[in-house]
């Protein structure tokens, strides 16, 4: 029997597996198409998740893929910036702080990835139902297979079946709109005239997107009308007519035309007994900050060290439940966040929306989100929220609690599996410690005469099983 099955092959699908896979963990993926989607869709990733990924060693492979976003801004219908902010100098975790790829070809990046570590990747089979018994759960695959597995993740896209099956539903927040989203190559981008920006058009007759993908890729997203048929919108004819007043036939080639309607839904739990929803199955978003897969790959982080410590034999099953618990408010607050840069973008042109707080812009000052309970302590300013300087964690403390100091600490027992690191003066106060979780998140900060206290609580947050 496999300690995890994981429906779905998509983005979120692999990254649970290469996590899972880099903490031990044997795990398949049931994907029932037989090659990854071979359009874009996701556009960014954040350099929060970028970090992440760099430390499942996948840096190298990533820098080749992605590149960094430069600015960030809205418009009014003649170009005028109302708002904005340039990314080009700000760096945070050590990266960009948003970074643009293909998602094609990172998609590519991430299943090699995850067959290097040893995934089986199934390609093919749907699973059509799921069943759970006292250790297991039983997963039915319309290729008449059976597959038994200790845990079951379904990162299986918007339309989940795994979801369906162990009856979640989802809370809408009600923002949905229908856009029309065309991605262009443009061979000759910097010379193009195109802007090498993320820009909100707030255009009275048509809030419009334009998006500077990585490499030659361009995206441009058209808000339609209610009188709009989507069909007929995605007319060859129509679409360059949309076109025109950026770009010629001439300098572009479409790639992809697709109408879309944006839903803002969060699910009432994302567990029910061994069986976990990431990714989409679990949240969808309006696309103005580009969090819907980075989102679904926060999931996957804050799951997998979980499922690690569960599976082998540290923990309580106990300590699952906080991936509810944690990730439930953070996704609710992302999506909401994205619905008001919706409805920033129409009160700005004018239209629909009143009463948004410019902080809903790009540039904003925008407090971030944090979570206030599971595996974290106290409500100090940077508890709950991914550590500042992940970039200073070692290699090899994906399964350990980091506890970055700037002072020698003392030693003590814990059943947490601990690490060590020693900051400059510059990032950590003297006298203070920060205690960082595996997924990078900070767990605590304390006092060095406290520390000990402090892991010990966080031992019981944990649920940890004395060995
Ligand atoms: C048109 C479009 C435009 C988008 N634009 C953006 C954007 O600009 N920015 C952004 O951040 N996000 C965007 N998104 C959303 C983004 O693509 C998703 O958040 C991301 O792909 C979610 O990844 P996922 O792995 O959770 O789901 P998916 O990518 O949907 O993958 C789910 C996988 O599960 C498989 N599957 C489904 N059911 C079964 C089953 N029963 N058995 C086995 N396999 C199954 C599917 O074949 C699929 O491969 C867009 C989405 C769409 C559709």
């Amino acid at each position: 029997m496999v300690d995890v099955a994981i429906v779905g092959g998509g983005p979120v699908g692999v990254s649970m597996s290469i996590a899972l896979s880099t903490l031990g963990v044997t795990n398949v993926i049931l994907e029932r198409e037989t090659a990854a989607y071979p359009l874009p869709r996701a556009i960014v990733m954040d350099a929060e998740i970028h970090r992440s990924m760099i430390r499942h060693g996948l840096g190298d492979e990533l820098a080749a893929c992605l590149s960094p976003m430069k600015a960030a801004d809205f418009v009014d219908a003649d170009g005028v910036r109302l708002m904005g902010i340039e990314l080009a100098e700000i760096r945070l975790f050590g990266l960009p702080v948003v970074s643009r790829h293909y998602q094609p070809e990172l998609e590519a990046v991430l299943r090699h990835a995850a067959q290097q570590r040893g995934a089986v990747l199934r390609l093919g089979v749907a699973v059509t139902s799921v069943a759970e018994q006292h250790d297991r759960v039983c997963i039915e695959c319309d290729d008449g297979t059976t597959v038994e597995a200790s845990w079951l993740v379904g990162c299986d896209g918007a339309s989940s079946t795994v979801r369906k099956a162990i009856g979640i539903s989802l809370e809408d927040l009600g923002f949905d709109q229908d856009w029309l989203v065309v991605d262009l190559l443009v061979p000759e981008k910097h010379d193009s005239g195109l802007p090498d920006v993320t820009r909100q058009v707030c255009d009275p007759r048509r809030p419009t997107t334009l998006v500077s993908g990585h490499g030659d890729y361009y995206r441009f997203e058209f808000q339609l009308q209610p009188d709009e048929i989507p069909a007929e919108m995605r007319s060859n004819e129509r679409v360059w007519q949309l076109l025109s007043q950026w770009i010629a036939p001439d300098k572009a080639k479409i790639v992809r035309t697709a109408t879309y309607r944006f839903h803002a839904v969060v699910a009432d739990t994302f567990r029910r007994g061994r069986t976990f929803i990431a990714g989409d199955a679990a949240h969808q978003m309006p696309p103005f900050m580009g969090q819907g897969l980075n989102s679904g790959m926060r999931d996957v982080f804050n799951l997998a060290w979980k499922l690690a410590y569960v599976q082998r034999g540290w923990a309580e099953s106990g300590l699952l439940d906080t991936y509810s618990s944690e990730r439930i408010p953070h996704a609710y607050g992302t999506v909401a966040q994205s619905v008001e840069t919706g409805r920033l973008i129409d009160q700005l042109a004018g239209r629909t929306s009143h009463g948004v707080s410019p902080d809903a812009g790009y540039g904003g000052s925008r407090k971030s989100l944090a979570f206030t309970s599971g595996v974290v302590i106290g409500t100090g300013p940077a508890v709950g929220e991914p550590f500042a300087a992940m970039e200073l964690l070692p290699d090899g403390t994906l399964d350990s609690f980091t506890l970055v100091s700037h002072d020698s600490l003392p030693d003590f027992s814990t059943m947490l599996p601990i690490a060590k690191v020693r900051a400059p003066a510059s990032t950590i106060l003297a006298g203070e410690v920060v205690v960082v979780r595996p997924d990078g998140y900070v767990a605590a900060v304390c006092s060095t005469s406290r520390v000990a206290d402090v892991v010990a609580e966080l031992a019981r947050c944990c649920r940890m099983i004395e060995r």
